[in-house]
Order: structure tokens, then C-alpha cells, then sequence
């Protein structure tokens, strides 16, 4: 059995970010990665004229600052996001085009809107997002879901509607799904909604040069060896002196371990839950784990040989009530080599298309692309589709979120080590808490846990 310092479970960004500063500390590590591929829920793909997709997480914005720094440091570039042009917005049957802040809604509405979006602005700064169990009122604010929130809130369906979308095009789940306290503490956590929602200023402002996956690659390479791909760990054992790790290998034909004197783990929580511990977990720490469960999405990524729509003067965004595309935007290559659309199925939209088929979800897709931005959309030259819910190690998308009640029950089990055990992972962080720089930001969290340990152990 291989003896290390740290053993980290998952090359996510969480997992490689911990990693590879555990490694310029001076200690010795391996990552057991289950998949035959780093990068986790930052998988690239292409086009078939080669041009570089995402299929996971994508952009990257202002405030993101472990994450903006990491590319900058592994010598990777960005590039800004198409967003000239005018916006989309459907709903009841129509396409509305519109250049202002009003997202095409009617006066009252977006008003409407407006009005409810500064309260939850307002009620999100109150958020403790170091310890969201400990805000003013947390009781109050996690005994209801958003959506209980925002039906008392309004009356105007419209309205409601336009906030109801925001839910699954932010966590891929339905505003039932989450608490308000956990909304709150999430757009709080990225800097308020304004900039969750904005391109140009926000969290969707830019891109990295060949995709996102090449900064895990980056860290990989740099870590060598140390990562083993294709090891699933199965259990995690700890006592006094250590830790030790199972794995079994994902082509089969056995498995091994790894001993340590700590573990991070940086997976999905939902999935941490699925690994045996010796001894068992603490019993908040086990029930929490089963209560983050990740959101659906089905991510497509749609090739034109141009980007016709800025041709009218569209900026590609568009958010829509109507049908199962609820979010698209321009994701063309900054060398205009081709246009591209992502299109976002999310939530219950993603859990009824995923029954469809290929070729069912293709023509829904290129349907809604019509129905929005005309005849040009409908012969896409390649389209490309990724669902997260059916990835094994992976299981569903963004991320894990907290129900009604799950914050001030079990929330202080999320982040604290547990013995030898640390976690790392997008939904530990509290800052930018489900992004990439959320999971950057965690990796160095628990590696900065370990360190502290480590060197008072030495005296
Ligand atoms: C469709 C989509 C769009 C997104 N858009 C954005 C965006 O635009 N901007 C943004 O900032 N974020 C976005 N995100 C979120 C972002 O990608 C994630 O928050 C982030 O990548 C999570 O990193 P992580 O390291 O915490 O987890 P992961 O990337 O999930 O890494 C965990 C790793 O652990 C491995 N693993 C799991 N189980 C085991 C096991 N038993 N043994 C060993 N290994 C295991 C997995 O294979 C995986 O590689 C998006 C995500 C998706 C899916």
C-alpha cells in the first residue's frame, strides 16, 4: 500500500486546486479519480469542425478572483462573451425583443419584477454566508421554500413566472426545491442576483480560451503522476495515526488504497454519502449528505456556419417561460470561426427530456431555436448534448442544494472536517458557493486545513 501525506478523492477543481497546494507546501500527495478524465463537471468537447465546447461550467466574471488568478497563474487566457445586441424573452405564446432593463416584460410586471428582486437583494445582504444557520431569522427564512416566498409575494402570474424560471436556470431545480434562506445565502454568496444573472458585469462575462476542462488539465500535468485515474473509492477508514482510502479500478480487475495521514474529499456531498466510512460518519454529517440533492440539466451546445442572429442585431440571449429551453446565449469561438448556441433544459423540463431520446431532444431543441430566432436556426451543422444527470460520478448539476429546513438542521455539518476528513467540493464554499471558483476557493480551504494541522503536529 502507497504511503502519502494526503490522499484527495475527485480531480474536480476542488480536488486538483487542493491538491496541487498541497503539493507547493512541500507534501506528498495522490488524487483518486474515479473517471478516465479530470475536470469533472468542466468537461470540453468539440464541435465536429474542432471547435472547442464546454459541456459542464463555463464562464467566469468579475469578483471570481481564485479562480480568474488560477487561469492567470497556469498561463490559460480568457475572452470576453458576446453580449451586443438585443435580448429575447418569451412568454405566452410570444417572442419579445427588447434593448432596456424591462426584459421584455409588460410595464407592470417588470416592475413587478423589479420590485421583488430588490427585496430579495435586500433580505439576501442579512445572510451569515460563513454560518447561514446563524442569520437573523434563519429559522423563519429556511422553514419555506422560495417558491412559498414568492407566491405570497405577487400576484402577478407573469411576474412570478419570470422569477420561477431564474430558479432552475441558476441551480437546474424548481423554486419549490430550495429554501429561501438557501437562495438567499447563494446570491449572496456570488455577489447578489444582479451579477448571478448579468453577462457583461456578471457571472457569465467570460470564457476560457479552448475551455474551462485545460485548467484541471493544467493542474493535472503539473501534479504528474500523483493523479491516478479510473480509481473509484469505495471506503474510507479512519484512526488515531491515519487514514486509509480504497479504491477499486472503474475498468475493473480489482482495486487498492492508499494511507495518509488525512483525506479531502472533494466530491458531490451527495455522492461523499455514498463512500463507507470506518467509523461510521456522524449521524448530522450522514443525513445532510443525503439531503443536497444536485438539480437536472441537459446541455447543448448547437453549430451554425454563422452567427446570423447578430447579423439582425441579437445579442443570442434569451430567456424563455414557454417550452423546455429556458436559457440561451451566444457561445460562438472568439475567432468567429463559426456560431454557436448553448442551450440550457433544466429542471423538470431536463427530467421529462431526458426520456425523449437523441433525436427527440434535437428536434425540440432546433424547434425552440426556430421559434426564437427564426428559419436560420433550423439546420444547426453539429449539435452536441451532455446530461449531467446520467453521469455516474457526477449525478446531476449545478450542484447540490439545500431544501426548506436543511440549512439550520444539518447546514454546520457541511464544511466540518470530520476527524482525518475534510471536504472540499463547489457547494462547501462560501464565496461563490456552487461555481468554479467556489470549488477553487474550497480546495484551498481544506488544504489550508490540513497545513494548519500538519505543522502544529510538527510543534
Ligand atoms: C452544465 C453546467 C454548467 C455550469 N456552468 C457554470 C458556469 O458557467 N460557471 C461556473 O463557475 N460554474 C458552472 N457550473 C458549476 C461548476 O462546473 C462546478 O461548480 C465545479 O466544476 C465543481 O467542481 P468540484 O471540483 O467541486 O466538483 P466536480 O467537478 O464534480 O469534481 C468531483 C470529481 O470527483 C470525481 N468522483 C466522484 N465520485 C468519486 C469517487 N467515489 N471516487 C473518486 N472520484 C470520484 C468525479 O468524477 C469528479 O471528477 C456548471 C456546471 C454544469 C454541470
Amino acid at each position: 500500500m502507497d504511503t502519502v501525506d494526503i490522499v484527495v478523492v475527485g480531480a474536480g477543481l476542488a480536488g486538483l486546486s487542493a491538491a496541487r497546494t498541497l503539493r507547493n507546501a512541500g507534501r506528498s500527495v495522490v488524487v483518486l479519480e474515479a473517471r478516465n478524465r479530470v475536470a469533472g463537471r468542466t468537461f470540453g468537447g468539440f464541435l465536429r469542425n474542432g471547435v472547442p465546447v464546454e459541456l459542464g461550467g463555463q464562464w467566469v466574471g468579475p469578483t471570481q478572483d481564485a479562480v480568474l488568478a488560477l487561469v492567470d497563474e497556469l498561463g490559460l487566457e480568457t475572452f470576453r462573451t458576446h453580449d451586443e445586441g438585443d435580448g429575447l424573452t418569451a412568454y405566452d405564446g410570444t417572442v419579445t425583443r427588447y434593448a432596456d432593463e424591462t426584459f421584455g416584460l409588460p410595464e407592470a410586471s417588470a416592475a413587478e419584477v423589479g420590485k421583488l428582486l430588490a427585496e430579495i437583494e435586500e433580505l439576501a445582504s442579512t445572510v451569515d454566508t460563513h454560518a447561514p444557520w446563524e442569520t437573523d431569522g434563519a429559522e423563519d427564512l429556511d422553514r419555506q421554500t422560495l417558491d412559498q416566498w414568492l407566491t405570497a409575494r405577487t400576484d402577478d402570474t407573469l411576474a412570478l413566472g419570470f422569477l420561477r424560471l431564474l430558479v432552475p436556470a441558476l441551480f437546474s431545480a424548481e423554486s419549490p426545491e430550495l429554501s429561501l434562506l438557501h437562495f438567499l445565502f447563494y446570491a449572496k454568496s456570488g455577489n447578489g442576483l444582479d451579477t448571478l444573472v448579468a453577462t457583461t458585469g456578471g457571472a457569465q462575462e467570460s470564457r476560457v480560451v479552448g475551455g474551462t476542462h485545460r485548467i484541471s488539465e493544467r493542474m493535472a500535468e503539473e501534479l504528474g503522476d500523483a493523479v491516478r485515474l479510473g480509481a473509484v473509492v469505495h471506503t474510507i477508514v479512519q484512526d488515531g495515526d491515519g487514514v486509509v482510502v480504497r479504491y477499486e479500478n472503474a475498468a475493473g480487475g480489482g482495486g487498492g488504497a492508499v494511507a495518509a495521514r488525512h483525506v479531502v474529499v472533494a466530491i458531490p456531498p451527495m455522492l461523499a454519502g455514498r463512500i463507507r466510512y470506518s467509523p461510521p460518519l456522524p449521524a448530522l454529517r450522514d443525513a445532510l449528505t443525503q439531503q443536497i440533492p444536485a438539480g437536472s440539466v441537459i446541455k447543448f451546445q448547437v453549430g451554425y456556419p454563422t452567427a446570423f442572429w447578430r447579423d439582425t442585431g441579437l445579442s443570442g440571449f434569451v430567456l424563455s417561460l414557454d417550452g423546455e429551453v429556458g436559457v440561451v446565449l451566444d457561445n460562438s469561438p472568439e475567432d468567429g470561426s463559426c456560431g454557436v448556441l448553448v442551450a440550457f433544459v433544466e429542471g423538470a423540463h431536463a427530467r421529462r427530456a431526458a426520456e425523449l431520446g437523441p433525436d427527440g431532444r434535437r428536434k425540440l431543441v432546433v424547434d425552440r431555436l426556430v421559434a426564437y430566432f427564426g428559419p436560420a436556426a433550423a439546420d444547426p451543422f453539429d449539435l452536441v448534448e451532455q446530461d449531467w444527470t446520467a453521469e455516474e460520478f457526477t449525478r446531476g448539476c449545478y450542484g447540490g442544494r439545500l431544501g426548506a429546513g436543511v440549512w439550520t438542521q444539518f447546514g454546520r455539518a457541511l464544511a466540518a472536517p470530520v476527524g482525518r476528513i475534510h471536504w472540499a467540493g463547489a457547494e462547501t464554499a462560501e464565496t461563490w458557493n456552487g461555481y468554479m471558483d467556489g470549488a477553487v476557493r474550497s480546495g484551498y480551504r481544506a488544504a489550508a486545513e490540513i497545513l494548519e494541522i500538519l505543522a502544529a503536529e510538527q510543534g
